[in-house]
């Protein structure tokens, strides 16, 4: 699995459409400062499902949205979606091909799509797991990560291990169903007070 393209469009720096295509191997963009190299990381992990403005470097995720220049009107939205070459089935789909999308409007209004279908960001949360690419995941390494990864709490470099492990998805699934069970539990206390009230 390889990332092979991104699109970006009214994302950050990026008022028009712009497409990003990578081979398999090593890529490095390079440019001046303020170009917009950060902002390509940004588009990645804001695609992921990155829900802290501060995170991606801003104060609210409008900010996400182009704001317009001197010369350019602001855009109305901001669009990212990344395609990942899956031909050997990391991703627990049938897909060779991936694409995940999400697009957000200044009224707040936003969306996940993949492979075009809406989809939830649960979803999109979900098709990540064990793969180190989820928003929390170790494959986007940001300025200052390794020092904040290092310095962390233990639970937080738990989590990284857990992820390079595999084993995040049973975690997950444990909880849900520890969830569940403890919610039938509270079910059949109820249904056993009526019970003796009856008798
Ligand atoms: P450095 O090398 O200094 O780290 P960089 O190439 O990584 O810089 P970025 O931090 O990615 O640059 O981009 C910063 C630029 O993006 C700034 O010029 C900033 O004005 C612009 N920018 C950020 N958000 C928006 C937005 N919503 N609308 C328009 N421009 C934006």
């Amino acid at each position: 699995m390889y990332l092979k393209s991104i699109e970006v469009n009214g994302f950050k720096s990026f008022a028009n459409k712009i497409d990003f295509k990578f081979n398999n191997g090593i890529t490095a963009i390079v440019g001046p400062n303020g170009s917009g190299k950060s902002n390509v990381a940004d588009a990645v992990r804001w695609v992921l499902g990155e829900q802290s403005a501060k995170n991606l470097r801003g104060a609210k995720m409008e900010d996400v949205i182009f704001a317009g220049t001197e010369l350019r009107k602001p855009q109305g939205s901001a669009y990212v979606a990344i395609t990942l070459d899956n031909s050997d089935h990391k991703l627990p789909v049938d897909y060779n091909e991936v694409t995940v999308a999400r697009r957000v409007y200044r009224s707040g209004e936003s969306e996940y799509l993949i492979n075009g279908t809406v989809t939830r960001l649960k979803d999109v949360t979900k098709l990540f797991f064990d793969t180190g690419i989820g928003k929390e995941g170790y494959s986007i390494i940001g300025q200052g990560k390794i020092e904040q990864i290092l310095s962390g709490k233990p639970e937080e470099k738990r989590e990284l291990f857990d992820e390079a492990a595999g084993i995040v998805k049973y975690k997950k699934n444990k909880a849900a169903t520890e969830k569940a069970l403890l919610s039938e539990h509270q079910n059949l206390s109820r249904v056993n007070d009526i019970l003796s009230e009856l008798e």
